[in-house]
């Protein structure tokens, strides 16, 4: 089975910078009026570029870990 993550993106915090979408790597994301959104979410790769150089912390891409005692 295969899980995709998305970064999430707080709009309230976001003034449209425009610096994750010019800057993704995969091209993932497009300015829209509100702000930032997937253009083709399979294309992000959850690298976490957008999350380190937005200067509002509005894109965040969180990584957990998890375990299973077996
Ligand atoms: S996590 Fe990486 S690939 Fe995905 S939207 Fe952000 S910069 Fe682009
Ligand atoms: S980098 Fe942050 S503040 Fe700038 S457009 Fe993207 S989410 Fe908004």
């Amino acid at each position: 089975m295969i899980e995709m993550s998305l970064p999430s993106i707080n709009f309230s915090l976001c003034n449209r910078c425009g610096q994750c979408v010019s800057q993704c790597p995969e091209n993932a994301l497009v300015m829209t009026g509100q702000g930032p959104a997937f253009t083709d979410p399979v294309n992000c790769t959850y690298c976490g570029t957008c999350e380190h150089l937005c200067p509002t912390g509005a894109i965040r891409a969180p990584l957990y870990v998890s375990w299973r005692a077996n």
